[in-house]
C-alpha cells in the first residue's frame, strides 16, 4: 500500500463546493487586491492566534521579512536564530542587511539551546527569532526573560505552528511578532503562496500594514522602503473555507501522533526517552499540533547511516517520508561568510544526520498507519 508523506488531493477535494463558492465569490466581486475577504480573514485568524492584529501577508517567508523590517532590524544588527530550521528564518535576517547568529539546539527537542544563545548576545543583538519547529511551540517564558534582561526585539516564526499553544497562551502571541505561514504543506495551507503576521501591538501593526503596500500612506506618498507583501482575496476565500475544518485536521493530527507514540514505543528499539529510534513527545503544558512527526534514528558513531537506511527503506515500500532538515544553516554555503564552521554546534548537527518525518497529516487512514508501524517494524527486525 502506498502512503503519501501528504495528500492535500484528499483535503482540498473534500472541500470541492465550498472551495468553488469562494472562488466564485471572489470572481464575482471584481475586487482582487486586499479588501473584505483579506479582512474576513485577519479578522477570523485572529481569533485562533489569540492576538489584536493580523496582517495577512504574501508568505510566511514575507512575514517574518515584514516584522523585522517593522522593527526596523538592518545592517550592523545581529539577530539570534537556531540553526536547525527552515531556510527562511535566517535568510529574512540576512536579507534585511543584519547578521545572524546561529544558536546551537536543546539537549532534547527541537528548539534553541537558550544558554547557547544567551552567549552569543552582544551589544549588536537586536532581537531573538525563536521556532515553533514541527508545531510545537519553543520555551518562550525563557525566550521573553532573555530578551527582557537584555532589551531584545522577539519575532516568533510560527510558520508551523498555528494553534499550538504553550500553557494556553498561543504561538505567536508572545513576541513582538508572530510569523505564520500558509504553504500548502502547512497545517492550514492555501492553495498557492500565503501567510501572515501577528502582533498585540498598535504602533507595530500599522507600521506592519503601510510596509506591506511600499511603506505607502497616504497613497502615493511613502513614508518607509517597504514591498509588495500582500495576500490574495482569492487565496483569504481559500483559507476562510479551511479555517472552519481547522480544529478538525489537529484532531487528526493529534490522534495520528498519539497512535504512532502508542505502537511505535511498543517496539524493540523505539522509545520516548531513546533506544534506537527516538519518538518525538509534546511537552508538559504544551498543545502541539504536529505539522511534522519527527524522529530521531542513531547510528554508531554519530554518522547519518542508519537514518538513511530508514529512508530508503521507506521509500522502496512507497511510504511518504522527508528529511526535514538534512544541512543545519549554519553549515549552508550563503552562510560561509558568517565563520560558523562546520563541529561548532553539534547538536544542530546531529539532528541534521538523525531527523527523519513520517506522514502524519490528518487524513492519514487506520490502514495506512499500520503500514508505516509496520514498516519501521520491519526495519528494525
Ligand atoms: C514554511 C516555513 C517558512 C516559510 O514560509 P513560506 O510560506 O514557505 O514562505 C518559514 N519558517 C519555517 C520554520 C517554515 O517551516
Amino acid at each position: 500500500m502506498t502512503v503519501p508523506l501528504l495528500d492535500l488531493k484528499v483535503q482540498n477535494g473534500a472541500l470541492d463546493s465550498e472551495l468553488k463558492a469562494a472562488f466564485e465569490r471572489v470572481l464575482y466581486s471584481g475586487h482582487y487586491i486586499l479588501g473584505a475577504e483579506v479582512e474576513g480573514l485577519e479578522r477570523e485568524l485572529s481569533a485562533v492566534t489569540g492576538t489584536r492584529h493580523v496582517i495577512g501577508v504574501s508568505s510566511g517567508t514575507d512575514a517574518i521579512l515584514l516584522a523585522l523590517m517593522a522593527l526596523e532590524v538592518g545592517p550592523g544588527d545581529e539577530v539570534i536564530c537556531p540553526s536547525f530550521t527552515f531556510f527562511a528564518t535566517a535568510g529574512c535576517i540576512a536579507r534585511t542587511g543584519a547578521k545572524p547568529v546561529f544558536v546551537d539546539s536543546e539537549r532534547d527537542g527541537f528548539g534553541m539551546d537558550l544558554e547557547d544563545a544567551a552567549r552569543r548576545i552582544t551589544s549588536r543583538t537586536k532581537a531573538i527569532l525563536p521556532v515553533h519547529l514541527f508545531g510545537e511551540m519553543e520555551q518562550m517564558e525563557a525566550v521573553l526573560a532573555l530578551a527582557k534582561e537584555h532589551g531584545l526585539s522577539v519575532v516568533e516564526d510560527a510558520a508551523q505552528a498555528l494553534g499550538a499553544a504553550r500553557d494556553g497562551r498561543k504561538a505567536g502571541s508572545w513576541g513582538d511578532f508572530g510569523a505564520y505561514s500558509f504553504f500548502p504543506s502547512k497545517n492550514l495551507g492555501c492553495l498557492g503562496d500565503g501567510g501572515a503576521l501577528a502582533t498585540n501591538d498598535d504602533r507595530l501593526a500599522e507600521r506592519a500594514r503601510i510596509l506591506r503596500v511600499h511603506g505607502m500612506a497616504p497613497k502615493y506618498y511613502h513614508k518607509f522602503i517597504g514591498g509588495n507583501f500582500r495576500i490574495d482575496p482569492l487565496q483569504a476565500a481559500f483559507l476562510r473555507v479551511k479555517l472552519g475544518h481547522y480544529d478538525e485536521y489537529t484532531r487528526g493530527r493529534q490522534a495520528h501522533a498519539a497512535f504512532y507514540r502508542d505502537r511505535l514505543g511498543s517496539v524493540p528499539g523505539v522509545r520516548v526517552g531513546g533506544g534506537e529510534i527516538l519518538l518525538p513527545s509534546a511537552g508538559e503544558g504544551s498543545f502541539h499540533i504536529w505539522n511534522q512527526f519527527t524522529m530521531r534514528v542513531r547510528s554508531e558513531g554519530g554518522s547519518s547511516s542508519r537514518r538513511d537506511a530508514l529512508r530508503d527503506f521507506l521509500v522502496e515500500r512507497q511510504i511518504g517520508c522527508e528529511i526535514y532538515y538534512p544541512k543545519a544553516l549554519h553549515t549552508q554555503e550563503c552562510f560561509a561568510y558568517l565563520g560558523q564552521v562546520e563541529g561548532s554546534l553539534p547538536r544542530a548537527e546531529a539532528l541534521a544526520r538523525e531527523c527523519i518525518s513520517i506522514p502524519v497529516f490528518p487524513e492519514l487512514t487506520p490502514s495506512q498507519r499500520e503500514e508505516v508501524v509496520g514498516a519501521v517494524e520491519a526495519f528494525l527486525r
